[in-house]
């Protein structure tokens, strides 16, 4: 029963490259879903309801 008790730890330096990569991305689809207002889907009409509807999804007015 001891393996229950047993508290993990976060290998914090493996998982550091992982964070530096996913941080940034995580980002720069946050920042492209919130401001996107057709200037970056432009190109097509699937594009654009995707940003739309993550708008909506995370509950920022848009219209
Ligand atoms: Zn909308």
């Amino acid at each position: 029963m001891s393996g229950l008790s047993t508290p993990s730890t976060l290998p914090l330096p493996r998982l550091r490259p992982w964070l530096l990569l996913g941080v940034p991305v995580l980002l720069l689809v946050a920042y492209l879903v919130l401001m996107d207002n057709g200037a970056v889907s432009q190109a097509g009409t699937y594009l654009h309801e995707l940003m739309h509807d993550g708008r909506h999804l995370l509950g920022v007015p848009c219209h």
